[in-house]
């Protein structure tokens, strides 16, 4: 588990700015949900939290250190896209192990560790498939799994559900926030449907154009909205 600080984090594109500001203290073990309509700037924000995008101003910690100038792959992170795709060629076991294998960890670590995630979500019986013969569903815990063998202090997750149906979607969800529970790790977790934040969110982040509205408890930010904007927005039905 980690904690992560964004203080004044800028993001600009030539004369654009995408991330005017923002300063966002999340606690070991915290649900965070980012959420704001499209172009808002929520993927911008997270993948400079991945340090898959360079930050323009300001700094990002996690676990107490700066980031700024780690790689992604030191960062001690995993995201979760919403294009999760899955190697065709794979099975669901060699899918899940694959981010280790250059690590340096032997088959039998490697095979345990995926047995580990694969009980976790309830893919073991499946470990020995192909992703053509999963369901939608099915993937998405292919990527969660491929998230987890890693046991990152920090998970990030871009839109994961926005590919399924919507019955799958809600049952989805019940899986993420299980999968916390379990982990007890911090979670940051970026979607534009307002319902996705209130019922998941241990904390939202309300953003509109490259800026944090208001950062607060669901109840808070549906009983106390800091401005119309946000009353509007998490009012509204998705
Ligand atoms: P969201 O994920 O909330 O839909 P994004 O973070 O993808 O929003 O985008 C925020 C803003 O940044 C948008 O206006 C988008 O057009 C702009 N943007 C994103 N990537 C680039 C880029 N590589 N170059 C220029 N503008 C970009
Ligand atoms: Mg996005």
């Amino acid at each position: 588990m980690a904690p992560v600080t964004l203080r004044q984090v800028q993001k600009r594109y030539g004369e654009l700015t995408v991330i005017k500001g923002a300063d966002i203290a999340i606690a070991d073990g915290e649900f965070v949900v980012l959420v704001g309509p499209s172009g808002c700037g929520k993927s911008t924000l997270l993948r400079m939290i991945a340090g898959l995008e360079p930050i323009s101003g300001g700094t990002v910690s996690i676990g107490g250190r700066v980031v700024n100038d780690v790689e992604p792959k030191d960062r001690d992170i995993a995201m979760v896209f919403q294009n999760y795709a899955l190697y065709p060629h794979m099975t669901v076991a060699t899918n899940m192990g694959f981010s280790l294998e250059h690590r340096g960890g032997s088959k039998a670590e490697i095979a345990e560790r995926v047995r580990w995630a694969a009980d976790i979500l309830g893919l073991a019986p499946l470990l020995d498939r192909y992703p053509r013969q999963l369901s939608g569903g099915q993937r998405q815990r292919v990527a969660m799994g491929r998230a987890i063998v890693r046991s990152p202090q920090v998970f990030l997750f871009d839109e994961p559900l926005s590919n399924l149906d919507a019955q799958l979607r809600v049952q989805m969800r019940g899986e993420i926030k299980a999968l916390h529970q379990r982990l007890g790790t911090t979670m940051i977790y970026v979607t534009h449907d307002q319902v996705e934040a209130m019922t998941m969110a241990d904390r939202i982040v309300v953003l509109n154009k490259g800026n944090i509205e208001q950062i607060g408890a669901p109840l808070d930010l549906y009983d106390q909205p800091a401005n119309r904007f946000v009353a509007g927005f998490i009012g509204s039905p998705a």
